[in-house]
């Protein structure tokens, strides 16, 4: 076996190395290789044309016969480790689970077997045998280590590609045909009640590897509703949707208020996508918070749908993405992460809610999964589809640029209207009341209304815990987290004071630590606090509140939710996450307590937010037959973001907005990188930064291309005993800031400091 110089990339903050591996081992193949004192699975990037001058080590073994990924997702991968600087092995990991591994006891027909070829030396042979397989030309069966097909939830059978048996029982018989029905595949007590067989038959077939078992969470078969799987007959603006989305690369931006019915269009291009024999990424931003939509789906392709979000355990993730690579599910639905699912030959890609802030990875690396979406649909000449209510002002400008096309949904469908939204200027309430107040009246008796219509109201604060902080009314202090620059909330329940960024808690103190007086007292409320005053206020009502701390438990929300569904909670009180893509049938009220809660942070996004926030959280009243109203408590009535909220105006939002960007050489008109650093005090965080600054000016053309700001303290300046700060780089191009970057480059142990385009600026 001939060895060469091949690169090899970890997972890890190190370069590429180079060691001996395999003449026409594939880019893309996993290794097991010697690294430093331990061992390390890394990933083939290719032969090395310049070897370093050392002794190279030759690798270990060779996990992969030939790269499991599909070639287009390869590409992808390629792109991103470039755009967002980071290592590829850092996003392969995502994509492909250490543990899925290839049976190299596998034999492709009419081949020799794959160790038999790896023992030969012949990796020229396996890759052209992986490239056969990705272009579904060469199926082997039995390619994927059993290990990774279990996990727990409901027992799904599924029939493999074996011939059938010359002369099989009747009973074996009848459940292969049950299956051959239904698809090849069903769960398994759908399976036995079809075929009218006992449970003792799967074995044997199993055994002889004519079916397969796997588990899965039962996220699919839950609750059918009525008419979930009814077809609705597109409007002719629907109908015009979808026959103006052509089947090669293109990127569609589909606006159109929540119910407007967006998701019959998806279902539809999803349909044609599969009538091709093509396969679909669905992106959703939660998973938690669209059983509907997977009860839809699961409805409309039975046993096509596989799904795939941040609370499956690791078997699980094994078990969906051996089921990808075997061509077992041609939808594939999930978070972000989703956007590297190994699927092959895409037709359609689908985001949802494109403008949800969830699709952007907070960690390293730190990608933006609508963005990758495009990429991976231009790489696979698919369109695709970014849908929402109050898209985000760059998706916006570049469909009013032309680069996406826009398409609209003007009307909901018969029977669902909008519902009508009011201010309560709370200065007014103020000036009547003379104190500040937290449910005005006219929302008290709305909310008494509304109860005794037996209907449902939702209240909004986006802030959980009893109080905010506490202060001391003696030395004006207040209370805050010791590892942190910011206070404790009172969470009343638990009797603690808590940090929500670094989740420090103590007992209250009955004196100010500062000066000993005893006269601390809390400021501000949470929806603990909301939660406690709507039981005085409405005694009977049943009351349910949603919040992180009410529903940190596994299946605490989908149950909370649940419950709220079918109209066994009079009144919800929650943070954001009520707003979010639920349906509600009784729900009429909505009351938002503090809609300049996120207009005071300090982000040039923050308006945009609050208008996404309120307009989504005013799509949840009065789905269904009854008319909704929301009520909007707010003490600057005029701003755009809660002024075109209330006249449900996306369009006059964007176009009040976009000139202040526009201004202030902010996205969409400039492209954006920051550079974080965190240190033990001040200085050490500002002294990375500030010696990029100085590269950064030293490089040629680099006045011209960006504009450095920084470093600065970040606005949580102090977090788990950290010291934070930034350097933003703006440029009015894309390209521009890339190159810029590019001669930037902090190394890859320093890699996690960048964040190209970013969302989020707090810490
Ligand atoms: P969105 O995704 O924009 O929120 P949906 O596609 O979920 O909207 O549609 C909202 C509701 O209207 C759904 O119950 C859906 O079945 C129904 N609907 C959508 N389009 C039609 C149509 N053409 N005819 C009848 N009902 C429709
Ligand atoms: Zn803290």
């Amino acid at each position: 076996m001939n060895l060469v110089p091949t690169r090899i990339d970890f997972a890890r903050p190190l370069p590429p190395l180079t060691y001996l591996a395999p003449e026409g081992l594939a880019p893309g193949c996993r290794v097991r290789v010697r690294l430093g004192a331990g061992a390390a699975v890394g990933i083939v990037l290719g032969p090395d044309p310049s070897p370093p001058d050392l002794k190279l080590l030759p690798i270990g073994s060779v996990m992969d016969p030939f790269p499991l990924l599909p070639p287009g997702l390869w590409e992808l991968l390629a792109f991103a480790a470039g755009y967002y600087f980071c290592g590829t092995a850092h996003l392969m990991a995502l994509c492909l689970p250490q543990a899925v591994a290839a049976d190299w006891h596998a034999t492709p027909p009419d081949g020799r077997g794959l160790a038999e070829l790896r023992d030969a030396g012949a990796f020229d042979e396996l890759a052209r045998i992986g490239e056969a397989w990705h272009r579904g030309e060469v199926p082997i069966p039995r390619l994927f280590h059993r290990r990774s097909r279990v996990g727990r939830g409901v027992s799904e059978i599924r029939r493999t590609p074996l011939p059938l048996p010359k002369k099989p029982l009747a009973a074996q018989a009848k459940i292969l045909l049950a299956l051959e029905q239904e698809g090849g595949v069903m769960l398994e007590s759908a399976l036995l009640e079809a075929a009218g067989v006992g449970a003792s038959v799967l074995g044997t077939l199993e055994r002889n590897g004519l079916i397969e078992r796997s588990r899965r969470l039962d996220l699919l078969s839950q609750r059918r509703e009525e008419g979930l799987d009814r077809r609705v007959e597109l409007s002719p603006d629907q109908q015009q949707v979808v026959d103006g989305i052509g089947g090669g690369f293109g990127v569609h931006l589909l606006y159109g208020v929540t119910g407007s019915g967006k998701t019959e269009v998806y279902l539809e291009l999803a349909e044609r996508a599969l009538r091709a024999g093509k396969r679909v990424l669905w992106l959703v931003p939660e998973i938690g918070l669209t059983p509907r939509l997977l009860a839809r789906l699961e409805a409309r392709f039975p046993g096509k749908v596989a799904v795939g979000h941040a609370g499956l355990n690791a078997s699980e993730k094994q078990a969906d993405v051996v089921r990808l690579l075997e061509d077992g599910a041609p939808i594939f639905v999930g978070v972000r992460n989703a956007v590297l699912a190994p699927l092959r030959a895409l037709g359609l890609v689908i985001v949802d809610e494109e403008h949800e802030g969830s699709y952007k990875s907070e960690e390293h690396p730190r990608f933006h999964a609508r963005d990758l979406a495009i990429k991976r649909a231009q790489i696979e000449d698919c369109p695709v589809v970014l849908g929402s209510a109050t898209p985000s002002l760059e998706s916006w400008q570049s469909a009013q640029e032309g680069r996406y096309r826009l398409h609209r949904l003007r009307e909901r469908p018969v029977g669902i209207t909008l519902p009508t939204v009011e201010i309560v200027d709370l200065r007014e309430t103020y000036r009547v009341e003379h104190r500040r107040v937290v449910f005005s009246p006219k929302l008290v008796s709305a909310m008494g209304e509304t109860l005794r219509r037996g209907e449902q109201s939702m209240l909004l604060l986006n802030r959980r815990g009893f109080e905010n902080w506490w202060l001391c009314r003696a030395c004006g202090k207040t209370l805050e987290c010791p590892h942190c620059s910011v206070s404790l909330t009172y969470h009343k329940g638990a009797f603690r004071l808590r940090c929500h960024l670094c989740g420090f808690e103590t007992v209250p103190p009955e004196a100010c630590p500062a000066c000993g007086e005893a006269r601390l007292r809390g400021v501000g409320e949470g929806t603990e606090r909301i939660e406690e005053d709507l039981a005085a206020l409405f005694p009977t009502a049943r009351i349910l509140r949603l919040d992180r701390d009410t529903t940190s438990r596994r299946g605490a929300l989908e149950a909370g939710l649940l419950a709220a569904e079918q109209g066994e909670v009079d009144i919800l009180v929650g943070t954001q996450m009520l707003a979010k893509g639920h349906t509600f049938p009784k729900l009429t009220l909505v009351g938002v307590l503090n809609a300049d809660q996120g207009l005071k942070i300090p982000d040039f996004r923050a308006g945009e937010r609050t208008f996404q926030l309120l307009t989504q959280v005013s799509g949840r009243a009065g789905r269904a037959d009854r008319p909704g109203r929301v009520l909007i408590q707010t003490y600057s009535p005029e701003h755009p973001a809660i002024a075109c909220a209330v006249a449900q105006d996306f369009e006059a939002f964007a176009a009040s907005e976009l000139p202040f960007r526009k201004a202030m050489a902010y996205p969409p008109y400039a492209y954006l990188a920051l550079f974080r650093s965190a240190g033990r005090s001040l200085e050490e965080a500002f002294g990375l930064l500030q010696e990029l600054r100085g590269r950064a000016e030293a490089l040629p053309g680099s006045r011209d291309t960006v504009r450095l700001l920084g470093p600065l303290e970040a606005p949580i300046v102090k977090a788990r005993d950290n010291y934070h700060a930034h350097l933003l780089v703006k440029a009015t191009s894309r390209q521009g800031l890339g190159r810029i970057l590019t001669g930037l480059d902090p190394g890859p142990a320093a890699h996690s400091t960048l964040d190209r385009d970013p969302l989020s600026f707090t810490v």
